[in-house]
């Protein structure tokens, strides 16, 4: 499949799933609005190598201020965005009488909010062009819940709730909207967890077999490539009449 001529933004993609999944893009032919924290150039080298033009924008997506500027800058540099890939999340965990409020809304307004508002400002130009993707980073705590996530839970249920009501006002378009939930993706926001088990005295291996084998019947890692490709799917002729969907991709973990 080619994505020649279509530009991707997808935001939290400096690491981790979202760098997977820009990769995929940009493998596939598409230009890439990269977005996200940290060196920024070593990033936008790796994504160029396939030939795609690539930029970035450091919003920060907690502010729906920046958010639209970096809209503004995929459309002075690239003339629009055809694909949002929403990716950007953050993770704290603590029970509920324990969670800092601060996180609560940081966790709310990143993971949650700027879903709606990069929908909200890509939508106009998607319909226009009668073209458009849009993939929700979700997760399968937007199906279930765990201990200590209640943000998390919280926010990617609602990432969930969103996807199916934009994909059901597009439904007569050839613009949709659909949610990805992995299960453990071996990321820095899942290296953390492993390494607060593994403060406790546990073997690192040992903690990162005790993640998994909680939750995740594979044993195996999701990777940022799996998820990469999943994304392309949704971008092809074929996934044209998936909409509203959240379709799990997490070793087995929603099947119990
Ligand atoms: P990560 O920590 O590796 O990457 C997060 C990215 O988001 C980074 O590029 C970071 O710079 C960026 N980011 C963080 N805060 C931001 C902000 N305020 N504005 C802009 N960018 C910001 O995390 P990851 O594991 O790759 O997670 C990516 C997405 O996948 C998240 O939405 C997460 O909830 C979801 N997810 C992850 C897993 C997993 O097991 N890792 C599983 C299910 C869902």
């Amino acid at each position: 499949m080619s994505l020649k001529g279509k530009t991707a933004l997808v935001t939290g993609s400096t690491s981790g799933i979202g760098l997977g999944i820009a990769l995929g893009l940009a493998r596939a032919g598409a230009n890439v609005v990269l977005n996200g924290f940290g060196d920024a150039a070593a990033v936008i080298a790796e994504v160029e190598q396939f030939g795609a033009r690539v930029g970035h924008h450091p919003a920060d997506v907690s502010d729906p201020a920046q958010i639209a500027e970096m809209f503004a800058y995929a459309e002075r540099k690239f003339g629009g965005v055809d694909i949002l890939v929403n990716n950007a999340g953050i993770q704290h965990v603590a029970s509920v009488e324990d969670f800092p409020v601060e996180r609560w809304d940081a966790i709310i307004a990143i993971n949650l909010s700027s879903v709606f508002h990069s929908t909200r400002l890509a939508l106009p130009a998607m319909r226009n062009k009668g073209w458009g993707r849009i993939v929700n980073i979700a997760s399968v705590h937007g199906q279930v819940g765990s201990v200590g996530k209640a943000a998390y839970v919280a926010a990617k249920h609602g990432v969930i709730g969103l996807t199916k009501v934009v994909g059901l006002e597009t439904a007569t378009s050839n613009v949709t909207c659909n949610a990805i939930c992995p299960g453990w993706v071996l990321t820095p926001l899942v290296q953390k967890q492993i390494d607060d088990r593994a403060a406790g005295g546990v073997d690192p291996q040992q903690a990162q077999h005790d993640l998994l084998a909680e939750k995740q019947p594979s044993l195996e890692f999701v990777t940022p490539a799996h998820l990469g490709e999943l994304v392309l799917f949704l971008c092809s002729e074929a996934g044209s009449q998936v909409r509203g969907a959240a379709w799990n991709i997490d070793g087995g973990w929603l099947a119990q």
